[in-house]
């Protein structure tokens, strides 16, 4: 039994900490948030929940003059044969793979433990900021390593590049392979600091909020890359990165393409392109002319 004043001094801290009324939420629903089925479900929910309005916007706005205004590539028409191919696969991949990866994680990991307290404020924040820092990272090494080995690419990535202009279901047209590899690296990255529950899944919420953002394949005025003094990368970054694929490997920010000498500037809403594109290239087409 648990001693009376760390319930007590538990008490005190839970009306400071700020994300506790949110936490507080779960009281009655503790059964289903600690099944491990729960952040499967959360996570296949925040997907289809965010694709489906941008499926259906391709679908019956592609004529409206701001659709055109907006979309990084708008000569390019987004079919319903490549909705339904996208979805076909995302389908197939549910159900061959996350399946029955959900239901081995329903037989053998426990319960998730719920606390009583929410997680800090600052720990909330940071701990997300850094899990999505590390995986930009490990996804960006992966990345520039199945364009670079040829082998790798023909085999498993190029799927994901079947489309040059990305739409919200090309996020997850994936080579099973890069889906699990993807999954995992998501799930364990917040193993390196023994994350509040509330914290992992508002860090899944995120990372699956951003990679679809890439794929959107609009530029709106209020998207993250221009709310975040270019650190994120944004829609037009990684629609870019499926114009020229040899450029702009990294998911979610712009700092390790820079140092590495792979960031292309990218095209803007309504297809814009800005001097720094093209005098990217007109230096590369000089380039390769020398070569
Ligand atoms: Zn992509
Ligand atoms: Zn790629």
């Amino acid at each position: 039994m648990r001693n009376v004043s760390v319930l007590v001094q538990e008490a005190g801290e839970s009306r400071e900490r700020f994300l506790q009324p949110l936490w507080d939420l779960r009281l009655g629903y503790e059964d289903w948030l600690m099944s491990p089925l729960f952040p499967v479900l959360l996570s296949i929910v925040c997907y289809f929940g965010q694709c489906v309005p941008f499926m259906l916007i391709d679908m019956y706005c592609s004529h409206q003059k701001w659709y055109r205004k907006y979309k990084i590539q708008p000569e390019k028409e987004v079919t319903l044969p490549q909705i339904w191919d996208t979805l076909s696969l995302t389908f197939w991949n549910h159900v061959l793979f996350i399946m029955p990866a959900s239901i081995a994680q329903w037989i053998w990991t426990p319960p998730t433990p719920l606390p009583e307290l929410a997680p800090t404020l600052w720990e909330f924040v940071w701990q997300q900021a850094a899990a999505l820092l590390i995986f930009d990272f490990q996804y960006t090494i992966w990345h520039i390593t199945h364009h670079k080995i040829r082998f790798l690419y023909r085999h498993i990535h190029a799927v994901h590049h079947r489309y040059h202009c990305p739409f919200s279901w090309v996020t997850q047209y994936l080579h099973p392979w890069e889906l699990i590899i993807i999954g995992f690296l998501t799930t364990t990255n917040t193993w390196f600091f023994n994350c509040h529950c509330l914290t992992i899944w508002s860090y899944m919420l995120l990372s699956i909020t951003i990679s679809v953002e890439d794929h959107i394949g609009f530029d709106f005025p209020l998207s993250t890359h221009r709310l975040t003094f270019g650190f994120f990368g944004g829609a037009p970054k990684h629609d870019m990165h499926h114009q020229k694929p040899l450029t702009n490997y990294q998911p979610f920010f712009n700092h390790l393409d820079v140092w590495f000498g792979t960031y292309c500037p990218p095209m803007s809403a309504g297809g814009v392109k800005s001097k720094a594109l093209l005098d990217y290239e007109r230096k590369h087409k000089e380039t390769k002319k020398q070569a």
